[in-house]
């Protein structure tokens, strides 16, 4: 008799994105002549820059011909594409890495939730809250995370991230093994500073614990203090695991590309004792579970580190954060508290004074049809917040402001 990995069943249904659609869906109903604006969901909208067209094209090409046709490439990516990496995205800030500790793959989403495989699932895990929601789910399907009750669930530590605290998660108070640290922050669009990461980088090493770390959104960094890489703070590459992805940084939401960093420093115990190098452990794993990400899209990748992609990349990522300085002019102008929207293209809208997360959502649905994320749906603490996103067209967003500047006026 089949019996299926029960960890599964004890996974929520995620009501957030499937409540937003139906809402909106039945407000179209009951007004098909309104004109909706989706600032809510977390994807980019501006196509891709023309030296990644370039590359694909001439990828493919290669792929057409004998002499350049590539089949299954190395698990762990192709050494040009791994080494433009090192080069490019590390070497530039004091930081020393070799091509063996990147592991490409097809998105940030794979490995952040694919790398609990290689840990033990009796480590005890730590999020900020709110949180990007596949930190969660992954440990749930893991069997780390306890049962859900009373909107959390049982075994994870959460830190709140909320206005009273600025956005800086307290270190946990009781012990925990694996850490998930997202900066910039989705959905919250808040930072940590270099001191502030040193806290989290010596709490790792003083209790042995594994410091997860996305940085997705570091290529929308503009403040000098604000880390892009958790190895800029010394100590990091024996605690932390680095997660990068090409989503966000250059359109690639639909073409798939990001790496994964593990040190060769890193170790865990075994239960013999003996040190067991993470960074070998998940070679083992890629070349099981994974045959490596598309030839084209790699050579696509690389293309972003020439000096024409490099140009057109900060263009786009240039035109989202405009839209994020002119959302957050608009929204102060009306009198509402935002955060983030300088080193990340979200908004993290403080709702008027005793207005839920929904309720606001609901408002501004009904009253000038602009599409939003209920902070409450990324976490208890996200309660009382809304997320706008920077990634719509500058039209959209100009649009959305005006009809908010003439309602709360
Ligand atoms: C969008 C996003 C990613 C990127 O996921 P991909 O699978 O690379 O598209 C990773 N982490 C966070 C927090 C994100 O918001």
């Amino acid at each position: 008799m089949t019996t299926i990995n029960e960890n599964f069943l004890k996974l929520q249904k995620n009501y957030l994105f499937a409540d937003i659609a139906q809402k909106v869906a039945a407000y179209k109903e009951a007004h098909p002549e309104a004109n909706i604006i989706r600032l809510g969901i977390g994807d980019v909208t501006r196509p891709l820059a023309p030296a990644v067209i370039e590359a694909l094209h001439r990828a493919v090409d290669e792929m057409g011909h004998g002499e350049t046709f590539r089949g299954y490439g190395p698990e762990h990516g192709y050494e040009f594409l791994r080494r433009a990496i090192v080069e490019n995205d590390f070497a530039p800030r004091g930081i020393s890495l070799s091509p063996d500790e990147i592991f490409v793959n097809d998105g940030a989403k794979s490995d952040t939730g694919n790398f609990g495989d290689i840990l033990g699932t009796d480590n005890t895990i730590c999020v900020t809250d709110p949180i990007y929601p596949v930190y969660i789910d992954s440990n749930v399907m893991g069997g780390r995370a306890g049962d859900f009750a009373g909107g959390a669930w049982s075994k994870v530590n959460y830190c709140p991230c909320t206005a009273d605290n600025d956005f800086i998660p307290s270190l946990p108070t009781a012990p925990v093994d694996l850490i998930y640290l997202c900066y910039p922050n989705n959905p919250t669009g808040t930072t940590l500073s270099r001191q502030e990461l040193e806290k989290w980088v010596s709490y790792a090493l003083q209790h042995k614990a594994i410091i997860l770390y996305d940085a997705a959104y570091e290529a929308y960094i503009t403040e000098a203090d604000v880390p892009h890489s958790i190895y800029e703070i010394e100590g990091a590459k024996a605690c932390a695991v680095e997660f990068h992805s090409y989503s966000k940084t250059a359109g690639f939401t639909g073409l798939r590309c990001g790496y994964t960093v593990v040190p060769e420093q890193l170790t865990v115990t075994a239960a013999s004792g003996e040190r067991v190098s993470l960074n070998q452990l998940w070679n083992r794993r890629q070349c099981t579970k994974f045959n490596g990400t598309a030839y084209i899209v790699q050579r696509a990748a690389e293309a972003i580190y020439s000096p024409e992609g490099k140009k057109q990349v900060k263009e786009t990522i240039d035109y989202y954060m405009t839209n994020a300085a002119i959302m957050r002019e608009a929204l102060a102008e009306v009198g509402l508290k935002t955060y983030g929207g300088i080193n990340a293209p979200y908004i993290w809208l403080k709702t008027p004074e005793g207005v839920g997360s929904w309720d606001f959502f609901n408002s501004l649905l009904h009253e000038i049809n602009v599409v939003s994320t209920p902070g409450v749906g990324f976490g208890p603490a996200g309660e009382g917040y809304i997320r706008l996103t920077a990634f719509g067209t500058r039209e959209n967003c100009e649009e959305a402001m005006g009809r908010l500047k003439n309602w709360l006026k």
